[in-house]
């Protein structure tokens, strides 16, 4: 196993990461939701799957850390809680994120990385 640094944690099903208010699973993930996949300053959202109803911040972090097939958040709920700042630990719900204006979380201001939503079909049904 390669050492991770310090604020890196790896949280694998069924366990969940005890720093975040939801739960959230993920590889080498960092307090603000970076992970081994995506590291950039502004990578900090994680997504919940409709699988397991668990937050990750990205696919591949659910599939390395869940034991089942993604199954992307379902539009007959968009309006609840499925995307978590990981700077201020507020939760979007699917519509507030698929239709904001800008990258950028209402609560904090943290700009998100605007690739994410161009990855939309994986995370959100379309
Ligand atoms: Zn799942
Ligand atoms: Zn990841
Ligand atoms: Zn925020």
């Amino acid at each position: 196993m390669p050492t991770l640094p310090p604020d890196r944690e790896t949280a694998t099903a069924p366990d969940t990461d005890p720093r975040f208010d939801v739960p959230l699973r993920g590889v080498a993930v960092d307090p603000e939701t970076r992970c081994a996949h995506w590291d950039d300053p502004v990578d900090v959202i994680a997504l919940r799957f409709g699988c397991c109803e668990a937050y990750y911040p990205c696919d591949a972090c659910h599939d390395a850390a869940a034991d089942h097939e993604a199954v992307p958040w379902p539009r007959e709920r968009f309006d609840e809680p499925a995307v978590l700042c990981g700077v201020c630990g507020t939760t979007l719900t699917a519509t507030a994120y698929l239709d904001g204006d800008d990258d950028a979380c209402p609560a904090c201001d943290a700009p998100f990385n605007p690739g994410c939503r161009a990855h939309r079909d994986r995370y959100f049904e379309g």
